[in-house]
């Protein structure tokens, strides 16, 4: 019988206690004992809870307040002497410290995990490193105390250093070196708890970058030297290990976790003579953890059976990478479509799928018949389902041609929009959403549950509409929004007017800290049945002369902060999602609006891990994009959004989505901006982001005064547009306000000195 584990399960809680707990804990610290209990409840319901779906060896350490790879800086250490003040290295207050920064105090950096929506928070290492190990222990000793077996997971101390961020002068193999005893020391004082097994993460194994391998091996040398019993299981996930698989076969350790759904080459390792060395186990990543269609059961018990006669007991199964990225359970989807609800699993449903191929690798196909029957007919039902294909989408698809992806030279789209338009040099304008308040987040819910009628929540959301072009007037901003508020998120206000998409209810995933979204299910061809942001455009467009920017969120984001269907290639969704907003573009225009923001934040976080992927991938993402923007007149200026500066990579692509108008995040350092654009001359009008949205600081003129002139250092000035670096939605009106008052008075200030010059 093959044992069963997993890397990670989700650890938000079913109702997002979690995220409650801490919030009240954030607000009122003397509610820490509250928070610790909370805590402790959520990880023993999530032990039984794997127990009960047949998990042999429990995850312990996939817990965290905010982060496993801050986590793994306290555990080993790595606690920035400017924080330490504030308590113990190992306590709360400097782990949240770190996490979201203080007053006095800014926030460790977070960035994307891989490929994924989920971000972790960026060690920062220099070098000396200590074990504060008595919470990960207590945690192994709560799984010990309800009977279980718990197999620990930390990151492995490449990964760990590899995303870290090193001090000056500090080298990756002098930092594993010095880091190797500290592992050694957890590693031992496991095993003096009795645990059988520990998996270090290293999903840094599967990126190009070969590992610096005599360090590295050297390191797990030394770590597992007082290891005794404990064996320690390398964990891989994302990708095939490439060329890094002959290296990842020849460290020191008991057995390896593979991701066969992202690299299913990988499957040739468990044939004889394969390279998996003797004496290793090797978990067979069976069932995605990154998406949530129902697997193959009769498909993957056959092959596995085959591996199961070769490999006997070595043969574990568990899920692709970490159930982390999946939510709870379809079973809490009371909503959803019953059709497309049978379709799915969620981190639950994957254990369920995993615990049915166990019983069948133990007890032969007989033993599971009655669920291989009922998973053969659920997908022979989606294939087969007339909501997955659309006829009239597929064949609109087939027609495209070049013209479709092109519109008139830039300069000549320049020229007419010029006088369309009438900017002023320096134009003013803000990313899209304004503060959304209490009162109108209480509304939504009372609408969606059916508490008050569709036009009593219209009739709120048209007068915030009016506020806010009022507001926006008077602050004497040039381009005006019509503020998104009847949007709680820019993926989900799509998914539920589209064909082919639907949002879930309850499908939270975390993104970082206590922020999760609930990305919707892309089930079958996607296509746009009506208008789905005219209305409220159109209204905001006519309360006022000045040009008013429709929004709308783009295909490759809708697609990457979705779950696809697998039945068509991502380029195909993204194809189809382009079609849909290339209709919504062309009602704008004909409704009058003459500017339209199409967002894609997520177009960078889509970048394959491998740099071979890269360049299909940017191929037509970048005609989705234009697809979606091409259908309008040359008077119409496309705008888009991205959160971040680092172009560095993708400044030709970005550049070839051929937008009249970009605005991005910047306001950390003009330097960055400096770095990608003193290599590539970016020939449209800009906006870098002139102050950061994501702090509560209201920032004075001077300084947005000193960036605007940075940056016209930098870039074309009659191409430069001023706007804050990303929506205000998150933010209150008392910061967000004065915050753009300060931005008009800097932006005019500025005008007038180079009007005169
Ligand atoms: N238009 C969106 C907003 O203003 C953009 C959000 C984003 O970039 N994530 O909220
Ligand atoms: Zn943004």
């Amino acid at each position: 019988m093959p044992t069963l584990t997993l890397p990670g399960y989700p650890r938000i809680g079913q109702d997002r206690e979690l995220k409650r707990a801490t919030e009240r804990y954030w607000k009122d610290p003397s509610l820490e004992g509250e928070l610790l209990s909370i805590a402790r409840d959520l990880r023993e319901r999530h032990w039984r809870r794997q127990v009960e779906l047949g998990i042999d060896l429990v995850a312990v350490g996939d817990f965290s307040f905010y982060d496993t790879m801050l986590d793994a800086s306290v555990l080993f250490g790595c606690v920035p002497d400017r924080y330490r003040a504030l308590g113990r290295p190992d306590s709360l207050a400097v782990y949240f410290a770190m996490a979201r920064g203080t007053k006095d105090l800014a926030a460790l950096e977070m960035t994307k995990w891989f490929d994924t929506n989920y971000h972790y928070i960026v060690p920062e290492i220099d070098g000396r490193f200590e074990l504060h190990a008595e919470n990960l222990l207590a945690q192994v000793r709560e799984a010990r105390s309800l009977k279980l077996r718990p197999k620990p997971v930390v990151p492995g101390p490449y990964t760990f250093l590899k995303l870290a961020k090193l001090a000056p002068g500090l080298a990756l193999e002098d930092a594993l070196e010095r880091i190797a005893p500290i592992y050694g020391e957890l590693i031992a004082r496991l095993a003096g708890e009795g645990v059988e097994w520990v998996a270090l993460d290293e999903p840094a194994l599967v990126l190009d970058d070969p590992p610096p391998a005599d360090a590295l091996r050297r390191a797990y040398d030394t770590m597992g030297s007082g290891a005794g019993n404990l064996r320690i299981l390398l964990q891989t996930y994302f990708e095939d290990l490439g060329t890094n698989r002959e290296f990842a076969l020849s460290l020191p350790v008991g057995g390896i976790g593979l991701d066969l759904i992202r690299g299913p080459r990988q499957w040739e390792l468990l044939v004889p003579d394969g390279g998996l060395p003797s004496d290793w186990i090797v978990v067979a990543g069976v069932v995605d953890g990154r998406n949530v269609w129902r697997s193959d059961l009769a498909d993957l018990l056959e092959r596995l059976s085959m591996v199961q006669g070769r490999l006997g007991e070595r043969l574990w199964i568990g899920p692709s990478c970490s159930l982390l990225h999946l939510p709870y359970t379809v079973a809490a989807e009371m909503n959803l479509d019953p059709e497309v609800r049978d379709w799915i699993c969620f981190a639950e449903e994957r254990l369920l799928e995993l615990s049915i191929l166990k019983r069948g690798l133990a007890g032969g196909r007989a033993a599971i018949e009655a669920e291989l029957a009922i998973n053969r007919k659920i997908l022979d039902a989606r294939q087969r389902s007339e909501r997955f294909q659309d006829s009239a989408v597929r064949q609109r698809q087939s027609k495209l041609d070049e013209s479709d992806y092109t519109r008139a030279p830039f300069e000549e789209r320049r020229a007419v929009q010029r006088v369309e338009l009438g900017l002023p040099l320096l134009p003013t304008t803000t990313i899209g959403s304004f503060p959304q308040t209490v009162e109108l987040r209480s509304i939504r819910n009372r609408y969606r549950s059916g508490k008050i009628r569709r036009n009593e929540y219209q009739n709120f959301i048209d007068a915030s509409i009016g506020e806010v072009i009022r507001v926006q007037e008077q602050i004497g901003l040039d381009v005006l929004v019509h503020g998104e508020f009847e949007r709680s998120d820019m993926v989900e206000y799509f998914a539920e007017q589209m064909h082919g998409m639907l949002a879930t209810s309850n499908g939270w995933v975390q993104s970082y800290g206590t922020r999760y979204v609930r990305p919707p299910l892309i089930y079958g061809d996607v296509s746009r049945p009506k208008a789905m942001t005219v209305r409220e455009s159109a209204l905001a467009q006519s309360l006022t002369k000045k040009p008013v920017k429709g929004m709308l969120t783009g295909p490759v984001t809708i697609l990457n902060w979705s779950f696809p269907h697998t039945g068509l290639t991502r380029e195909e969704i993204a194809t189809q999602i382009a079609l849909a907003l290339r209709d919504e573009t062309v009602d704008l225009e004909a409704a009058g609006i003459r500017i339209i923001q199409i967002d894609e934040p997520a177009f960078r976080e889509g970048l394959p891990l491998r740099a071979s992927g890269r360049s299909p991938y940017l191929r037509w993402a970048v005609r989705a994009f234009r697809l979606a923007s091409s259908g309008v007149r040359p008077s119409t200026q496309i705008h888009s959004h991205m959160c971040y500066s680092d172009f560095n990579e993708i400044i030709d692509s970005i550049a070839a989505m051929d937008a009249d108008v970009i605005s991005i995040e910047n306001s950390r350092s003009a330097g960055e901006l400096l770095h990608a654009f003193d290599r590539f001359q970016y020939p449209r009008g800009i906006g870098p982001g002139i102050y950061d949205v994501h702090s509560e600081r209201v920032p004075p003129v001077a300084e947005m005064v000193d960036l605007i002139h940075r940056s016209g250092r930098i870039l074309p000035r009659d191409l430069l547009w001023v706007n804050p670096d990303c929506g205000l939605k998150t933010r209150r009106d008392e910061e967000a306000l004065p915050s753009l008052r300060n931005m008009v008075a800097a932006a005019r200030q500025v005008r007038a000195s180079w009007s005169g010059s």
